[in-house]
Formats: structure tokens, sequence, C-alpha cells
């Protein structure tokens, strides 16, 4: 036992895994996402983290690259490193809302995110998309974002299917870095 006031400190096997073959990847990120700390209290603007971001500075928001209309930059809680989130600066839910100028630059946002991608990162493949709705898994459903994830052979492989884990191995700020020294200046 120790003495009142200094800590006690307990052998670390104690508090180690179960005696098994199975490595363990930490991720902890994820929990704060099923946590929800960053979820909307509604779908005011004001609530709105992707209304938020843009007032602030690249590094903190993670932002990549800015347009006139739209604007991209990583997702706090990637499924893949370089997982990209190409976005309207106006607070708008649905995808027909869009003005065509907005429209426009989306896609064409979206266009040089995979060529920046490809550039920086070499991934063999994308998945492309919106989820329009919570039903339809939007995390903040009431501003559209349109998701730009890389894929890799083989990144589906048993630890998100079986273990709901992704191993990412770049921390985001060096991830945003890298793609906004890439990204073409206009
Ligand atoms: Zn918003």
């Amino acid at each position: 036992m120790s003495d009142a006031g200094e800590p006690r400190l307990e052998p670390a096997d104690r508090f180690g895994p179960p005696e098994d073959d199975i490595a363990r990847l930490w991720t902890p990120h994820r929990m704060v996402y099923i946590g929800g700390q960053d979820k909307p209290a509604d779908s005011t603007p004001d609530e709105c983290p992707f209304c938020r971001i843009p007032a602030g500075d690249d590094e903190q928001g993670l932002v990549v690259a800015r347009g006139a209309d739209c604007f991209a930059l990583l997702n706090l809680y990637p499924y893949n490193g370089g997982h990209l989130m190409v976005l309207p600066y106006r607070h708008v839910s649905d995808y027909t809302d869009l003005t065509a100028s907005e429209t426009h630059e989306l896609a064409a946002m979206t266009q040089t995110a995979m060529r920046v991608l490809r550039a920086v990162y070499a991934p063999a493949g994308f998945n492309l998309g919106m989820n329009q709705g919570e039903v339809a898994g939007a995390g903040i459903a009431a501003h559209l974002h349109q998701h730009v994830v890389p894929r890799w052979l083989g990144d589906a492989n048993f630890l998100p299917v079986v273990g709901r884990t992704k191993a990412l191995p770049e921390l985001l700020a060096d991830t945003r870095a890298r793609l906004a020294a890439a990204w073409p200046t206009r």
C-alpha cells in the first residue's frame, strides 16, 4: 500500500486485454461520433458546424479548398484516409434546392478533389455520394455535403466489417496540409 497522497501504482498487466491473440486498434474518435458530441441540437444554421467552419481558419476547420459557392474540407470522422466532403456555403439540405451556380461548383470541386486525391494518395477507386435525410444516413442532414471517399484494394477488410474499426495511418492535420498544397489555385 502506498502512503496517503501518493498515486497508487498498479502493474500495467492488470489492465491489459484478456488473454487472446487479437491485436487491438484504439479509435477513440469514433466513440466521440457515436456519442454524438458534434451532433447539432437542431437543424438551424446557428447549430450547424458546416455554417460555422468557413468563418474560421483553414487548419482549425480542416478546410482544404474554398471556391466561390462551395468549399471542400476533411471529414472529422473519416471512413478512409483522405475522406473529403464538398459542400455549399449556404445552409441548404436538399440537392434539388441548389442554385445552378452551386450545382456546377459542387460538381467541379468533386472532380478536383478526385484529381488531387489521385495525385497525393493514388487510390484505386472512389465512393462519391450524398446522403439525403437522416433516414438515409446523413450525420448533418440540414446542410448537404458530397462525400469523396478514396478507396484502396483491401481497405474494406475484416477490421471495418467485423470490428467496426478503421486503421487511419495519417493525422488529419497532415492530410489537410498535403491536399491543400496539391489543390490547384484558380
Ligand atoms: Zn449549415
